[in-house]
């Protein structure tokens, strides 16, 4: 989350400079925004009865980028097409940070495939067996339970988040790098 917060600065900073707009409080808002929306779905996951331990599967109500960030990009170019590009920027940069470490990966080419694609690094707790290392990790989408089963945390957060592991210090860093680039991009 923070990582995606911070990304979400980071790209308002640049869709801004890159089309000569004024970073404005309400543009940047946007962006933190664009940032995260994809993971309300986490709320209607929370609804149906699912929880923390199974949290992957709330990824299977909005997470397919093919559906998403088009259809985002076109409803709100209607009201302002520089939000519009900050949108797919944001949405796919959230896809893309899905895709590596935590969950089983993101549905790419969904309608068209239903594969999971995960990249460069999936976390493993260290009491179970080690997926071996893969540049591009391709799953069936009926394997990812039994996946999970194997190689997943159900404690996930407390030995990520609440341990310092290296991929949430990664994500803290991140936030820390976008409040740093915000201050010297304001003033
Ligand atoms: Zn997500």
């Amino acid at each position: 989350m923070l990582l995606d917060i911070g990304v979400g600065i980071l790209l308002s900073i640049f869709t801004s400079n890159l089309f000569g707009l004024s970073l404005t409080g309400s543009f940047l808002i946007s962006g933190i925004i664009f940032s995260l929306f994809a993971d309300i779905d986490y709320i209607f996951h929370l609804i149906k009865g699912g929880d923390s331990k199974n949290a992957y599967k709330h990824r299977y109500l909005l997470h397919y980028p093919l559906l998403y960030i088009p259809a985002g990009i076109f409803v709100i170019s209607f009201s302002n097409p520089d939000l519009a590009i900050l949108f797919g920027f944001c949405s796919f940069a959230h896809f893309l940070h899905d895709s590596i470490g935590i969950g089983w990966g993101i549905q790419w080419l969904y309608p068209f495939k239903k594969d999971h694609y995960m990249f460069l690094y999936r976390y493993t707790p260290p009491h179970k067996e080690r997926l071996p290392w893969q540049i591009i990790y391709i799953w069936r989408h009926d394997d990812i339970d039994a996946l999970a089963r194997k190689y997943g945390d159900e404690d996930w957060i407390r030995n990520i988040y609440w341990r310092w592991h290296p991929y949430a210090i990664i994500e803290f860093l991140t936030f820390i790098i976008a409040l740093i680039v915000l201050y010297f991009s304001i003033r």
